[in-house]
């Protein structure tokens, strides 16, 4: 089935031809026909299904008809999208204006970190879609200019992030906000049992759908894992970005610290890179996005800020430098490639300190992860490549890596010696 063929406005229609958007998404045919119907929905697909589209086009239509018969009062807002980041925020009103272009539908982002004279006076005006970050909102509401008794819909998008301690406290307090009657819709990659629960006790017997439940690691994008030392990380990650010079990649390290180390680092060996991560300005913090949304900036080193719902078109690599610190958040990061019909690729770099998480990881995916051999010349190769390190340095290095390796194989030959003695021994 086509757009062409939904009942939807021919305004909407019309924006989505020009968007490029043909055929709904697995998630948007199965998940626009109940919001038109007004009911409670729990969306669970993957990361780059197309998760936004599938609930903006059902609420703007819905807003759409009804805006022919009621005028906003000011600070009025009918529909509120809650996100966990700023970032997240912008994106996500950029999609609705994209679909709403040729309505006469108010759309705005409220995001905090930026002049909020603009937004406020967006707001008296009374908007249609209010997409934003909780603090904010907050400061808004408290302020009086933003009136939720009229709110027909909530969004929670990434929602068991929003629902995960932090936030839950908020939406309570949001819902306590808005009538009794209205629309609560859910989307996310990943919902866990608890959170589900939780998820439960805020809506009415919603409507659950989920596709493809079983890998929650997007189709689209082919991971594997890498056994690198801390130390040496950085010398694949410069392996990685020369051989592939073209590449758009993405790397996730642990905290803001170490992404401006990592930046360091490159920068010490000739490679432009640039960080972001909650201790930036606001301002930084959109340039940095635009820059290598554009392309201008190939390599881009940020903190899990970016792990969620971030679209930028062709991210060809996303590398774990660190591993993730929250199981969920591999298959978040990983997803910001293979975004549509895209294909992408994904390496994470395991220490020895971290195997315990990527255990952690596997057991969340229910599989294990391709694993990436790097064999004794490889290493020694990739270290020797570096242009940031002196050779007797590397030799040591190497040295003792050789011997985690010999260390290593001895063992697995000792566990296979007492697997086949065990074996020969029930015979
Ligand atoms: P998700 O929230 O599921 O991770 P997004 O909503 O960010 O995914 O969409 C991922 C990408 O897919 C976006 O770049 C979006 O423009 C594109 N997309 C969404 N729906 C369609 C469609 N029906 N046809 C073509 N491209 C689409
Ligand atoms: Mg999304």
């Amino acid at each position: 089935m086509k757009f062409e063929q939904y009942n939807i406005s021919t305004e909407i229609k019309d924006s989505l031809k020009e968007m490029g958007f043909k055929k709904p998404t697995d998630i948007q045919f199965k998940a626009i026909p109940s919001i038109l119907n007004g009911d409670d929905v729990m969306a669970i697909a993957q990361t780059g299904t197309g998760k936004t589209a599938a609930f903006a086009i059902p609420i703007l239509h819905r807003l759409q008809q009804q805006d022919r018969r009621h005028r906003k009062a000011p600070y009025e807002v009918k529909c509120l999208v809650m996100v966990p980041t700023r970032e997240l925020a912008i994106q996500i009103a950029e999609v609705f204006q994209g679909i709403a272009q040729y309505t006469d539908l108010r759309i705005l982002a409220l995001v905090g970190g930026v002049d909020q004279g603009p937004q406020i006076k967006m707001l008296e005006k009374g908007v249609d879609v209010l997409i934003a970050t909780p603090g904010r909102m907050f400061d808004q509401i408290n302020q009086g200019h933003i009136d939720l008794s009229h709110t027909q819909t909530l969004v929670l998008d990434e929602a068991d992030h929003m629902l995960d301690l932090g936030f839950i406290r908020d939406i309570r307090d949001v819902i306590k906000h808005i009538p009794r009657e209205h629309q609560t819709l859910f989307f996310s990659a990943t919902l866990n049992k608890d959170i589900k629960d939780l998820a439960y006790s805020v809506v009415n017997n919603p409507i659950r759908i989920q596709i493809s439940p079983k890998d929650p690691v997007s189709k689209n994008v082919s991971h594997a894992v890498a056994y690198v030392e801390m130390d040496d990380k950085r010398f694949f990650l410069e392996r990685l970005i020369k051989e592939f010079p073209e590449s758009k990649i993405l790397v996730f390290v642990r905290t803001k610290v170490r992404a401006e180390r990592v930046m360091a680092a490159m920068t010490r060996i000739g490679i432009k890179s640039i960080t972001m991560h909650g201790g930036k300005e606001q301002d930084d913090r959109l340039d940095v996005m635009a820059a290598f949304k554009s392309g201008d900036v190939k390599v881009l080193i940020t903190t899990d800020v970016n792990a969620r719902g971030i679209d930028i078109p062709n991210v060809d690599y996303v590398v774990n430098y660190d591993l993730p610190d929250v199981a969920e958040n591999y298959v978040h990061r990983v997803g910001r490639t293979g975004r549509g019909v895209q294909k992408g690729q994904a390496v994470s770099f395991c220490s020895t300190e971290e195997k315990p998480m990527l255990e952690t990881i596997q057991k969340f995916l229910g599989k294990n992860i391709t694993e990436m051999t790097i064999n004794k010349d490889d290493y020694r190769e990739t270290i020797s490549f570096s242009e940031d390190i002196p050779n007797d340095n590397w030799q040591l290095l190497l040295d003792q890596h050789n011997k985690e390796m010999e260390e290593l194989e001895k063992k697995v030959k000792k566990r296979a010696a007492a697997t086949a003695k065990k074996k020969a021994k029930k015979k």
